[in-house]
């Protein structure tokens, strides 16, 4: 199959300079293999998503010469996708309803993991595994089995210990929504998406997806993540610390910077939108692992500080 590959912002507002070092990678990567570029508008957690936020977006990224290959597809019309799929590791058993409150799941964990961390999810400490104890379902989790090892273009080997990290996650949400994890797998794999690139902030939950695939049957893509942006603080620049939106006056200047934080080095000073990305996917195609067979990537893109 040709490549696929797809960029997926979360419409919680407008494009900042950290989301288009992730839009760009994934377009010129795209561009690099002679492959389709899509745009899905993850707007799942609707109301985290204010209205008119995904035309912003749209909007931008075609102000930065950005344009998909297809019609973008919104994850909030797809929900019966999601739900074929969730019914499907239903019936396998390889999920199941859980019961517990949020208040229960940590009770739970300190009687039998210990003190709860201060920061980060609670690892779901199994309690519905074995059924609900007649309490009605209110959401459902994936039943977590072992070690994922990947390999990630940039990144190198990676491994994961989900049931350890993580524990049995949550496919549909207490309040009826469906969660990231199962929607960006039955998306991906519905696109036939060969190539994810994305900021590397979402490393971490690749060894749940692919979990998800194989339980699904469903086939791996690639995955290549970026460095991410930091803000002045020190924190991933994001839209929850305040980024502001991509200043639009000259797009072709910040379509540089964004190449220039991919480690992209040597384009010319840009005038137009075209001459920058023409020039960027050249210097991306020599640099990146995958497209020339070379593994140098870690010494040509910059490391994300941790
Ligand atoms: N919607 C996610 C975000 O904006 C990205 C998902 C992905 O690329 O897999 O953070």
């Amino acid at each position: 199959m040709g490549y696929r590959g797809r960029f997926a912002p979360s419409p919680t507002g407008p494009l900042h300079e950290g989301s288009l070092v992730a839009a760009l990678a994934s377009w010129l990567d795209a561009r690099a293999h002679r492959g389709a570029w899509l745009v899905r508008i993850e707007d799942i957690d609707t109301p985290r998503c204010p209205p008119g936020t995904d035309e912003i977006i749209l909007g931008q990224l075609a102000a930065l010469g950005l344009h998909p290959d297809e019609p973008p597809v919104w994850q909030s019309r797809r929900s019966a996708r999601y739900q074929a799929a969730l019914d499907r590791l239903v019936s396998a058993d390889l999920a199941y309803g859980c019961a517990c409150t949020r208040a229960e799941i940590a009770a739970a964990y300190e009687r039998t993991i210990g003190p709860r961390p201060k920061h980060g999810e609670l690892v779901y400490p199994g309690t519905c595994r074995n059924g609900t104890q007649g309490r009605p379902a209110r959401a459902w989790r994936f039943r977590v089995q072992g070690q994922v090892d990947w390999q990630d273009r940039r990144l190198g080997p990676q491994s994961q210990d989900v049931a350890q990290a993580v524990g049995d996650f949550v496919l549909k949400r207490a309040d009826g929504l469906w969660a990231y994890q199962l929607a960006v797998v039955v998306d991906d794999a519905d696109q036939g998406v060969t190539d994810v690139v994305r900021g590397e902030d979402l490393a971490d939950n690749t060894p749940r997806q692919i979990a998800l695939q194989r339980a699904l049957g469903l086939p791996t893509p690639r995955y290549l993540h970026t460095p991410l942006v930091m803000a002045a603080d020190g924190h991933k620049l994001s839209k929850q610390n305040g980024a502001a939106a991509i200043d639009l006056a000259a797009p072709a200047a910040r379509l540089r910077e964004a190449a220039t934080r991919l480690g992209l080095r040597g384009l010319p000073t840009p005038e137009d939108v075209g001459g920058l990305l023409a020039a960027a996917v050249t210097a991306w195609a020599a640099s990146i692992p995958g497209v020339t067979g070379e593994h140098g990537a870690a010494a040509t893109m910059p490391q994300s500080p941790h």
